[in-house]
């Protein structure tokens, strides 16, 4: 019954168990999925946007035509504030990557100084135009006057610096203000002081034309520098947003791994409560298997109802069958003895029945009834008895001299003494007072007076001694054999027959037997 609840529950236990760990890891699960997607989000946003800052300024570099400045001038204002922007939600993202923060920043800082090298570069164009135009408004002056020995001067200044520019732009070179004076110096001796004032003004005097383009060059170099770190920069950026996308699978493959690992830890605790309810359950099984045998054994001893088997019955446990077992023996037990006791009472009552309460010999009925079965034996089968009925001689004065209670002890005396001389097949029984009789099968009349005539004779030689008395007493003996009498259908008639005999005995003398012989009676001679 215990072991039934306990499998019950622990049935309960692991459906339980089960759905609560599906539950929890469909919610763990989750989570590290809402995670993981929402880390990507952000990456992906991330990348999006470094990627457009770069692209932007990467056209910026690219506008170094003045036909491009206004392009450049219109990406520069936009940026400066769509760099705000991204500079803010860069800040929120602090916690999930720090390095990737520390590259935007740095990223937001070349920005800005990439467009503000760029805003000086333009500027630095601006006044290198204006110098221009202050040569060539010169140039033409000259030619328009027809001094044509400056013209060619100021024109071999402003072909070196357009094959210098070139120059410049490919090997990074600056142009030196000794070639520019190379020009210069020459026309010393051949214009006038003035003129001669005034070039030298155009071309090497600050502001002029060479000290403008070489800062526009110095320029140019810086931008050169940036360009170098932009790419760098562009580099680390797609290595960190990378890293940071594998640091957001790793962490989602962490975080699987632990939801995977508490599941797998839940799944061992569920196998052993399986396990376990498992064992229970075929321990209940056996159980079941030996309490359905022993209720069995139980139904056959009490069908049989089989005294022995009884001892059979395990009776040990402490289970509701035991305690059936042992209720069932008990009372089989009780039966069992009830059945001794009523046995023993028969058997007394029998004995009662059949015996003489004085002597302990046969009594009357069952003579009676012996008599008869002898009787219808003799009927059917033709084989003869002998019957007799003995009588002791003047009983009453033994009485009247000695007492009742040694009276007693006499015809004790004489039943015992009788027995002795009986055989096996004999039957022998009081009939009433000092009266007896003496049922003889398969006897013939000889051998029945010879046995009749050693009663006798044994009774009368010897005396009973009781209580000192020495008690000399006889017996009357009449004797019938019963043959050829077929038509003695009364089975007791015959017993009358004896009785007359026995009369016959006292009336001759008594101590004495007398056999019956139809109306003839013969009077044996005494021994
Ligand atoms: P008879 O020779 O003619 O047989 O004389 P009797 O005295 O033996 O015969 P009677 O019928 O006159 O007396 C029988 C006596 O037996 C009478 C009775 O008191 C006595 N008696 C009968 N049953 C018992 C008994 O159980 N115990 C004793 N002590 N006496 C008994
Ligand atoms: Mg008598
Ligand atoms: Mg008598």
């Amino acid at each position: 019954m215990t072991l039934t609840i306990t499998l019950a529950i622990m049935t309960t236990i692991v459906g339980i168990s089960g759905i609560f760990s599906l539950e929890e890891f469909q919610e763990e699960y989750g989570k590290v999925k809402d995670h993981n997607f929402e880390m990507l989000l952000n990456m992906t946003k991330l990348k999006v946007q470094s990627n457009e800052v770069l692209t932007a300024t990467t056209d910026m570099f690219l506008a170094e035509h003045e036909t491009d400045l206004q392009i450049l001038n219109f990406y520069i204002d936009g940026r400066m504030a769509w760099i705000d922007k991204l500079s803010e939600e860069l800040a929120d993202r602090v916690d999930n990557v720090q390095e990737l923060f520390i590259f935007k920043s740095r990223l937001y800082i070349q920005v800005q100084v990439i467009s503000d090298e760029m805003l000086n570069k333009m500027a630095l164009l601006k006044s290198l135009l204006i110098e221009y135009k202050k040569v060539e408004k010169y140039k033409r002056s000259q030619i328009k006057e027809g001094n044509s020995d400056i013209a060619l001067a100021v024109d071999n200044i402003m072909s070196l610096f357009n094959s210098m520019d070139q120059k410049s732009l490919l090997s990074q070179e600056k142009p030196k203000t000794e070639e520019v004076k190379q020009f210069i110096s020459p026309l010393k001796h051949t214009i006038s002081e003035q003129e001669y004032k005034h070039i030298t003004a155009l071309f090497l005097e600050q502001p002029s034309l060479t000290f403008a383009y070489q800062h526009y060059l110095a320029q140019l170099e810086v931008l050169n520098v940036l360009k170098s770190e932009h790419a760098q920069l562009s580099k680390s950026i797609a290595s960190v947003t990378g890293e940071a996308i594998l640091m957001a699978e790793k962490n989602f493959l962490n975080n699987l791994n632990k939801a995977e690992e508490k599941i797998s830890l839940r799944k061992s605790d569920l196998y052993v409560l399986m396990f376990i309810s498992f064992a229970i359950a075929l321990v209940l099984v056996f159980l079941q298997i030996g309490f359905l045998r022993r209720v069995h054994l139980i139904r056959k001893i009490i069908d049989a109802g089989d005294a022995k088997s009884q001892f059979q019955i395990p009776i040990n446990g402490r289970d509701e069958i035991s305690e059936m077992a042992k209720s069932v023996k008990s009372y089989i037990e009780e039966i069992l003895e009830k059945e001794q006791q009523v046995s023993e009472t028969n058997k007394k009552l029998e004995h009662l029945a059949m015996h003489d309460g004085l002597t302990g010999i046969y009594n009357r009925r069952y003579f009676d009834a012996k008599l008869e079965q002898e009787h219808i034996r003799y009927l059917r089968y033709k084989e003869p008895y002998c019957l007799a009925m003995l009588d002791l001689d003047f009983f009453k004065n033994i009485n009247d001299t000695y007492g009742h209670d040694i009276g007693d002890k006499v015809l004790i005396d004489f039943t015992d003494r009788v027995t002795k001389q009986l055989r096996e097949t004999d039957l022998f029984a009081r009939l009433g007072g000092e009266e007896f009789g003496l049922l003889m099968p398969l006897t013939s009349e000889i051998n029945a007076l010879i046995l009749m005539e050693r009663i006798r004779n044994h009774i009368q030689s010897i005396p009973c001694v009781v209580n000192n008395f020495r008690i000399d007493y006889s017996v009357s003996i009449g004797l019938v054999e019963v043959k050829e009498i077929n038509d003695m259908h009364d089975v007791l008639k015959q017993l009358t027959l004896a009785d007359k005999a026995l009369y016959e005995a006292k009336r001759t003398g008594r101590n004495r037997v007398h056999v019956y012989q139809g109306e003839q009676l013969i009077t044996p001679q005494r021994a």
